[in-house]
């Protein structure tokens, strides 16, 4: 390190673009460009004596905007002396280091003088050109006076800038300097000392920390550092080295910050690394201790688990062979392996289905099922004593081979809760498996276990839900399974419902026999038809053929109302539904053969109900804070002896609340204002078959749907045509060809009815036929409309209403015979709820009325056909349509 610099008064200038450097501080360069070639070569390489240079940082113009506020007013300022910057257009010739010419640079008017350390010459080829390669140590500031640009390479008058040895001497005297001295070296010796602990490398700089003057060794120490060109510069225009000290202080701190901050990055980048290092090495190790304990790890635990269940499970001895098997070939899986996952879940399967738990058998009280029967539903005598000889009979034979129970009816008649009330009289679980809606045998029997997602079938897994091996199990709505190309559900459930098969049920998922024998299944359905036969052979059939008005009201009031009273938080003490609203809503908010909508609206009425009562007791909430707010007060009074009453109702508390609380003490009572605000306006009322039959060609058919009985109106029109038939409202072939024989029937007769002209032979002759059934979205079929259409077409040909208060039922022969038809009892008290007075029924089916309950029967005129012509006879008001025509000819 030169100790002091004999500058000369002029320096050739080679200029450094957006860096400078420092006194004491190193840079190798390579010089390509040709002016600063031309200077190396000029004032260095072909000197004997180690020659000097100028250093002089310059900027671009697009950079200089900030840097010109920068330099004038910081350093400036800072440093007590103004410095600026000399703005030389290069266009004249002289350009910077190969730079556009037409740039325009700025020369900072502060260089630094430096000496080659060390200089290497290179031609590049193949263009033969010459470039150096220079080391240069930078020594002292100094200021440039004058510059000249013309010529190969810049020049400059130069004045130095460095303190004489005596001023530095006084300088050195100065308390400021001496304190920022001090700061200075404590913060360089810290930077040193974690310089050291990194890289071991703090031990040169801590000579030259004693060694060095201080204003030295701050340009040093900034040197070494990655700081903006600005503060190069600041620290270049430093040329006091008190204000150089206090900066190289400041960049010396800031450089010790970040060095901190990164520090701390990376010890907790390290110590998140080495945690999870840690932990996997334990993690290693622990498998390693329990692989020599033979205790493997938690999923041995785990199997451990699995095992003793297992063996608790009280598997027969083939299947438990099967499933140590089983267990073997898991324990030698990995947990990750394809399969274990599948296998785990199986031997769950295996080890949670009750191979043996069993519920209690209790001894059958037969009088207590009865009660109970009675207790939960109203009538249904009949199916209720069958229910009570079933019991006996598996009393007296507990392993006794009963037919399967079926429940046959539509929606809403108690078939499920009469299973239910079975599986309570004998004390054992119930369980339901809906198989509406079944079409795929895997469905029952399981996918078998090669199938990825496959699952046991609905039975088994109702049995692993349930968890006793003997519980009621209901198979509901056995009449909507269906068969496809997935297999037939049906057969499966044949073996689960043969007594003789399904001591072994095949479950394709548990892939081992299963038990079924001590289940005791009950089935529903809401049609019997679509039960394939050989299922059906297996079943007892119990029909449940739906209620009369009286029936549903008495249901209503004493099973219904109470239950959804309950349900809803709610007593009579709140809500009264009277006998007479009840009614009401049976006639006009529901028509269905069951209570299911009965109930829905009943709960509906409770909820609004629930509604009011719980914004009562808000209200009496508030009133009896009143109460309780009031009492200290009326104490106090009373001990000064004041009237009582006078202090009860204050506080802020409003008529309506005070009301409110005082209609809680009665129930609240539904009446029809109330019931139509809930419920909306009826939805059905008796004027609507009047209201339909009031034009010819109009007829009121009874049919059989799945909702149980239903009222079917036939319409019949003609339009000018060709003589077709058109047929419309979803009918099945069935219908269609009732319609055709209803037709052809009625064209045969058309003398013998007097339906046209004694010329006109042909009812079709330019006429279409249209026959609708409403509601056309509802598919129908079946022959039972065949007398129904008959009537129709006889209406619309004679131009005759029919009677609006009759309807009817029957199939039709081609020859005009009437035949019998089922669902005669759904049929006749659809009719009643209606409000329907006469029935036209085939004669053969007068037999089925004992099932009819009386008082619908005492309420309608049951009128009995043997023939068409008998149909026609009581469906027109005055007889036979033809009949009529002969009177009024006479
Ligand atoms: P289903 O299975 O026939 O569709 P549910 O057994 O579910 O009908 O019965 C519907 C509701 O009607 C149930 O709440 C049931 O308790 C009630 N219910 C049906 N019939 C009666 C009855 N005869 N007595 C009392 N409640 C009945």
């Amino acid at each position: 390190m030169a100790e002091s610099v004999e500058l000369p008064g002029r320096l050739a200038i080679l200029p450094f673009r957006n860096k400078v450097l420092l006194p004491g501080a190193f840079i190798r360069i390579r010089c390509t460009s040709q002016s600063s070639v031309k200077l190396v070569e000029q004032e260095l390489w072909q000197r004997e004596e180690k020659g000097l240079i100028g250093i002089l940082p310059v900027q671009d113009a697009a950079e200089t905007t900030s840097m010109d506020s920068m330099l004038s007013q910081g350093v400036g300022s800072e440093s007590g002396e103004r410095s600026s910057n000399v703005q030389v257009s290069t266009s004249d010739a002289h350009k910077v280091d190969g730079k556009n010419p037409s740039e325009v640079i700025h020369w900072h008017n502060r260089g630094v003088a430096a000496r080659a350390l060390h200089l290497s010459r290179g031609v590049e080829k193949p263009s033969g050109r010459v470039t150096y390669i220079v080391v240069l140590e930078g020594l002292c500031r100094f200021n440039i006076e004058e510059l000249n640009t013309r010529g190969p390479y810049c020049t400059a008058k130069i004045s130095p800038l460095e303190m004489t040895k005596s001023e530095m001497e006084q300088v050195e005297q100065d308390p400021d300097f001496v304190t920022l001295s001090r700061q200075f070296k404590a913060i360089a010796m810290e930077l040193i000392s974690i310089l050291e602990q990194k890289q071991k490398t703090g031990g040169r700089i801590k000579v030259l920390l004693e060694t060095l003057p201080f204003h030295k060794l701050a340009d040093i120490f900034v040197a070494s550092f990655e700081i903006s060109f600005e503060e190069q510069l600041c620290m270049l225009d430093s040329v006091d080295p008190k204000v150089r000290l206090s900066k190289a202080t400041e960049l010396v701190d800031r450089h010790l910050q970040s060095i901190r901050v990164a520090e701390k990055i990376t010890q907790k980048v390290e110590g998140q690394l080495s945690k999870s290092q840690k932990e996997y090495l334990l993690r290693q190790q622990m498998r390693a201790i329990k692989e020599e304990l033979g205790d493997n790890d938690d999923d041995e635990d785990d199997l451990a688990s699995l095992e003793r269940k297992m063996q608790t499970a009280g598997m027969p001895s083939n299947i438990w062979k099967h499933a140590q098997r089983e267990l073997r070939r898991l324990k030698k899986m990995q947990p990750q392996q394809p399969g274990y996952n599948s296998s785990r879940v199986y031997l769950d399967l295996l080890a949670d289905l009750p191979w043996q738990k069993a519920s209690e058998e209790q001894e059958l009280d037969l009088k207590a099922a009865k009660d109970h029967l009675d207790c939960d539903h109203y009538g249904l005598v009949k199916i209720k004593q069958r229910i009570i000889e079933y019991l006996a009979v598996r009393k007296l034979k507990p392993d006794a081979r009963g037919p399967v129970l079926c429940f046959v009816g539509p929606p809403g008649v108690g078939k499920t809760s009469l299973a239910s009330s079975i599986a309570a009289a004998l004390g054992r679980k119930f369980i339901r498996i809906s198989l509406g809606g079944v079409k795929d045998e895997a469905d029952i029997r399981g996918h078998r276990r090669t199938y990825i997602g496959s699952m046991p079938g609905s039975l088994i897994d109702g049995l692993k839900r349930v968890g006793v091996c003997n519980p009621v199990m209901l198979l509901d709505e056995i009449d909507k399974t269906g068969s496809d190309v997935r297999g037939d559900p049906a057969s499966a459930l044949l073996e689960v419902l043969d007594p003789e098969q399904n001591k072994s049920f095949n479950d394709h998922y548990l892939n081992v026999p299963f038990d079924l024998s001590k289940v005791i299944f009950v089935a529903t359905a809401n049609r019997m038809q679509p039960i394939p036969p050989p299922l059906l052979d297996r079943m007892e059939v119990i029909e449940l053929p739906g209620y009369t008005a009286e029936e549903k009201l008495r249901i209503a009031m004493q099973h219904l109302i109470p239950r959804v009273l309950d349900q809803h938080g709610l007593s009579s003490a709140f809500l009264q539904i009277p006998e007479d609203m009840v009614k009401l809503v049976i006639q006009r908010y529901t028509r269905e053969a069951g209570v299911r909508n009965l109930e829905r609206n009943l709960a509906a009425l409770a909820r609004a109900a629930a509604v009011r009562v719980a914004e009562r007791e808000q209200a009496v909430s508030v009133s009896k804070d009143v109460h309780k707010i009031t009492s200290p007060l009326l104490d106090n009074r009373l001990a000064e002896g004041a009237e009582m009453e006078m202090e009860v109702i204050p506080m802020g508390v409003n008529n309506h609340e005070i009301s409110n609380a005082f209609r809680i003490a009665s129930p609240l009572v539904v009446d029809e204002a109330m019931l139509e605000k809930i419920l909306g306006p009826p939805r059905f009322d008796d004027q609507e078959a009047a209201d339909r039959v009031a034009t010819p060609g109009v007829s009121v058919g009874l049919v059989w749907t799945a909702f149980g009985g239903e009222v079917q109106f036939v319409e019949a029109t003609s339009v000018v045509g060709n003589g077709e038939l058109h047929l419309t409202g979803q009918l099945g072939d069935v219908i269609k060809e009732s319609a055709q024989i209803a037709l052809t029937w009625v064209r045969a007769r058309v003398e013998d009815l007097k339906l046209a002209a004694a010329e006109e032979t042909d009812l079709l002759q330019a006429k279409d036929i249209h026959i609708h059934f409403p509601a056309g979205a509802v598919p129908k079929d079946g022959p039972s409309a065949g007398v129904t259409l008959v009537t129709a077409l006889v209406s619309l040909f004679s131009q005759k209403n029919v009677r609006a208060d009759t309807a009817m039922t029957g199939e039709m022969t081609l020859r005009g015979l009437v035949l019998p038809v089922g669902g005669v009892k759904d049929k006749v008290l659809a009719a009643h709820r209606y409000g329907i007075k006469r029935v036209i029924l085939p004669e053969r089916n007068l037999k089925d009325l004992v099932e009819v309950p009386a008082d619908v029967l005492s309420s309608l005129e049951i009128l009995v056909a043997k023939r068409m012509e008998d149909v026609l006879e009581h469906a027109f008001d005055g007889g036979c349509p033809w009949r009529q025509h002969q009177h009024s000819k006479l």
